[in-house]
């Protein structure tokens, strides 16, 4: 019905009864359709006007809904942008500004480095360090990040602090998790030389010239504010623990995030729509989290902060990011979840026909809570390696790959194993 498919049924039976699934259908397609309100904030990072907008827009269906909405407010920066380039000799090559990164114009030498042990004997001060092969072969963790930060991210960080380089510009090629290519190998707020990144062709170009190159980095941030929400209802009686319910609201920068993930919001709050009198014995907390997309994560430090002490009364958590890809199914993975739990969900995922079990994945939110015991379910789309992760963060991620069907399914499960749990 919505995309051309028509929903399927467990059982169709006939008569009353299935005149009565019928009208359910329906209703449950008007309120996701209803609910597709999320889809129209564009790119919304950390910060910015549009995901102050949608952080209202979730606070307000949160108490027309009847539920108790918490704001947990945050510090954090916006970044804006300008064209930058690389000038040498007769060429004048595009790089990309690494996002938060100071501005700087300026003639420079340069050198290159491609391992970190290169690095620790280059003399880099007041040079452009270009950082190219082993030493940019993957993004860098922002520094410090809470998480996860591995070593060689912190050795690289240190030594570019003390060797003192004008700039670092690093020479990437396709990104291992979202389809930036080239990427910015330092994507940190507080990482203070100015960076930025270009291709292995434009490096080509640039060291065919001789002489002195031009610098030019467009690039400004602000200090700005933000809000984490925690949509919450209380326990019927005495609460056995807690169920959260969470999928990302923000974006990267330079994407409308429609699979990543309105598409997750919308099932959030389609499952909030149907979850509004929940008389069960958990509470419930719906989560925007606000910063899964940002190297500053601050919605998940502000509701850590606020309820990290809780989180071993967390029963369940359930997140959805990248959800919903036409031409996918509905990926569950699970983590720590005791066989009988198990066998109880392989019966839930069996009542719907375009969801199946998935494999496990580490990049998004669950793992904040998967790191800590909490059991888990995450939600996405099955083709997420083969073709969701390739549109990521890109322009491309638009709402016409949002199968709607696969949404109001997806909010139907999560209601399903809310109230059996
Ligand atoms: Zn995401």
């Amino acid at each position: 019905m919505l995309n051309g498919r028509k929903l399927e049924f467990r059982s169709p039976g006939a008569g009353a009864e299935w005149h009565a699934v019928r009208i359910f259908a329906i209703l449950l397609i008007m309120n996701a359709m209803a609910l597709a309100g999320i889809f129209e904030f564009g790119e919304r990072p950390l910060g910015t006007e549009a995901n102050r907008q949608a952080t209202e827009f979730l606070a307000r269906e949160g108490e027309r809904l009847g539920y108790e909405v918490e704001r947990l407010p945050f510090k954090c920066v916006r970044w804006e942008k300008g064209p930058s380039a690389i000038f040498r000799g007769a060429e004048q090559l595009e790089v990309f500004a690494g996002p938060f990164s100071p501005a700087i114009d300026q003639w420079l030498d340069g050198v290159m480095v491609s391992t970190t042990q290169q690095l620790k004997r280059t003399n880099c001060k007041g040079k452009i360090v270009f950082l190219r092969g082993e030493i940019a072969k993957e993004p860098l963790m922002p520094l410090d990040f809470p998480f996860y930060f591995p070593d060689a991210h912190r050795e690289i960080y240190a030594l570019l602090d003390e060797r003192q380089p004008a700039a670092v510009v690093a020479v990437t090629a396709k990104h291992p998790a979202c389809g930036l290519e080239p990427y910015p190998l330092i994507d940190d707020a507080n990482f203070r030389i100015p960076s930025a990144y270009m291709d292995a062709a434009a490096l080509e170009r640039m060291l065919a010239q001789k002489g002195r190159i031009r610098l030019r980095i467009d690039s400004k941030t602000f200090p700005e504010t933000g809000e984490q929400l925690v949509i919450r209802k209380k326990a019927a009686g005495a609460s056995k623990g807690k169920i959260l319910i969470f999928a990302h609201m923000d974006t990267a920068y330079g994407t409308p995030g429609a699979l990543d993930n309105a598409a997750g919001v919308a099932i959030l709050l389609a499952a909030m729509g149907r979850l509004q009198d929940y008389a069960g014995p958990y509470d419930l907390e719906f989560i925007p989290f606000n910063g899964e997309d940002s190297p500053m994560v601050k919605g998940q430090l502000a509701y850590l902060e606020r309820y990290g002490k809780e989180v071993g009364r967390v029963k369940l958590g359930i997140n959805v990011d990248a959800a919903g890809a036409k031409g996918s199914k509905t990926a569950v993975s699970t983590y720590h979840l005791d066989d009988e739990r198990l066998a109880w969900l392989d019966g839930e995922i069996a009542q719907y026909s375009l969801m199946e079990r998935g494999p496990e994945w580490v990049e998004s939110d669950h793992s904040i809570f998967v790191f800590r015991g909490v059991p888990c379910l995450a939600l996405t789309s099955s083709t997420l390696r083969e073709s969701v992760m390739a549109l990521s963060h890109t322009p491309r991620d638009t709402v016409d790959l949002v199968d709607r069907a696969l949404l109001v399914e997806a909010a139907e499960f999560i209601v399903r194993v809310v109230t059996d749990f």
